[in-house]
């Protein structure tokens, strides 16, 4: 009798042991899918941020039509990019569709409404990066090429090159069966007077810069486009595309098509992508040197843009820079009085900004 006792004492003592065992794994399972469930949802933020140039942009200049034409146009471009990120394409393939929507608009210094250079011509620069490999693509100097961004991009996939210039480029992007045009697409009326300015005043200029106050302000409505992203597997990716400076020297090269100044990406700190006087973004590599701030300082990335656009600003040079981390915050700085920018993100925010000093 007393042993059975202790039998059926030791199988309860089992069976309560058992019980445990179970509801302890169950809990590590639960831990541990949850622990899955936010990796996951980590990795599924996506975000993507743009700019159209920095410069003279005041509200004081705009007509509610003109202010009308820049909102839906940056917005469209953020559209794009954002609905390739949304479907799980990479952040190199928004970068690059939201630059095409902006350089074929007329709206802004790349593609179609690139200013002149001081012969009366139109050369072009572009660039892109993969924050993932170091991969980057670039191209400077083109004149017929419908969207330079594209260029770059083939540059990066299919050369050992990282910038191809001129003729080079151009033979290269038609081998590839790349849109080309002629010199009349990239004329507009506009532009033309624009350098027509510039060069009674003898001045070589950013697209939205006055060359006093009172000048309103057709010369000041274009301007650089930059995008970056950051897609759901978590690899970020920076584009600029431009028409450089009105005025500028024949065959002058700015930041733009420059990795590390005018455009960087890197998973492990940022994208940027920036705009202004590009020899002051080049001789501080500034969207490198935005990276390395938040690499090597633990700076922030606004902090880090910050700090850069000081150095720029103590140089006497001008303009801003737009771009995110790998947790998708967005950052932009800039010391001009405006900068076309925007963004669009998983989380549901999506702004478009003209003015405001800084966010
Ligand atoms: N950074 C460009 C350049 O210097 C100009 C711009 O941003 O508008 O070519």
């Amino acid at each position: 009798m007393k042993s059975q006792n202790l039998k059926l004492l030791g199988l309860v003592l089992l069976l309560i042991l058992f019980i445990n065992c179970k509801k302890d794994q169950n809990t590590e399972f639960e831990t541990k899918s949850s622990k899955l469930e936010t990796s996951e949802s980590i990795e599924k933020h996506f975000a993507i941020v743009i700019h159209g140039g920095a410069g003279t942009i005041k509200k004081a200049n705009m007509t509610p039509k003109q202010e009308k034409a820049y909102r839906e146009k940056l917005q469209e471009a953020l559209n794009v990019g954002y609905a390739v990120l949304e479907k799980g394409g990479t952040s190199l393939e928004a970068v690059q569709k939201t630059v095409n929507v902006m350089e074929d608009s007329p709206l802004f210094n790349a593609g179609k409404g690139a200013v002149f250079n001081s012969v009366g011509k139109n050369e072009l620069d572009a660039s892109i990066m993969d924050g993932k490999t170091l991969n980057s693509g670039a191209v400077a100097g083109v004149s017929h090429i419908k969207n330079p961004i594209n260029a770059a991009r083939i540059v990066m996939d299919s050369t050992r090159h990282v910038l191809l210039s001129g003729k080079g480029a151009e033979d290269f992007a038609k081998q590839h069966g790349l849109t080309f045009v002629d010199d009349k697409y990239f004329h507009t009326e506009k532009r033309y007077n624009q350098l027509l300015k510039a060069q009674e005043k003898d001045k070589v200029q950013l697209d939205h810069t006055a060359f006093n106050t009172n000048e309103l302000i057709d010369d000041h409505k274009y301007g650089t486009v930059g995008a970056v992203a950051l897609d759901k597997n978590g690899n970020i990716a920076a584009a600029t595309s431009t028409g450089g400076m009105t005025n500028k020297k024949y065959g002058r090269i700015g930041d733009s098509p420059i990795i590390g100044a005018g455009t960087y990406a890197n998973n492990i700190t940022c994208g940027v992508s920036c705009t202004g006087t590009g020899e002051y973004f080049i001789r501080t590599l500034a969207a490198h040197e935005a990276s390395n701030l938040m690499q090597y300082k633990n700076l922030s990335l606004q902090e880090s843009f910050k700090n850069v656009i000081g150095q720029i600003g103590d140089l006497g040079g001008d303009g801003g820079m737009i771009g995110l981390d790998n947790e998708a915050n967005i950052a932009w700085y800039f010391n001009t009085e405006g900068m076309y920018r925007g963004y669009k993100k998983s989380n549901g925010e999506n702004v478009v900004h003209f003015y405001e000093k800084q966010n």
